[in-house]
């Protein structure tokens, strides 16, 4: 039972020297942010982040405040979907500092899928220049899950 550990401290080191890199200070509450937002594969808002950490012993503010810290060192993205909730994601390592993925929300029950191989953004904006700069792509509908009911 000792190779999730190990995996455990590979993942810290790695994620201290990606915090480092960005300018920023090791600390639980922002390696518990980071990582909470590693685990996951769609944005996740503050509150959601919040409901797994506080149980942890991490205050709600701290959690925000690390979250905005990590959007301003350029680790994170700030999505807001339409419902005016702040939603936060890793940027990809191979993401484009100005290339986005579409979401797709679905508005049934507000779940976020993010659609990393739909790649709209490259071919959008050209044609889209002239009219102004995307800071979103959102497609709605129903999920899967929602769809059967
Ligand atoms: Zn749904
Ligand atoms: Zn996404």
């Amino acid at each position: 039972m000792n190779a999730p550990d190990q995996k455990d401290v590979e993942i810290v080191s790695q994620v201290r020297a990606i915090l480092s890199g960005a300018g920023l200070r090791t600390t639980a509450a922002r390696l518990a942010v980071y990582r909470r937002l590693q685990e996951s594969d769609s944005p996740l808002t503050h509150a959601e982040v919040a409901e797994n950490l506080v149980p942890l012993g991490f205050d709600k503010a701290t959690i925000f405040r690390n979250l905005v810290d990590l959007v301003d060192a350029g680790l994170v993205r700030r999505t807001e979907l339409g419902d005016h909730v702040w939603r936060f994601e890793l940027r990809g390592v191979d993401e484009d500092h100005d290339e986005k993925h579409p979401h797709f929300v679905c508005t049934e029950c507000g779940g976020v899928t993010c659609l990393h191989e739909t790649d709209l953004s490259k071919l959008s904006q050209k044609s889209l220049d002239s009219i102004g700069q995307i800071t979103e792509i959102l497609l709605k509908g129903h999920c899967k899950s929602c769809e059967t009911k």
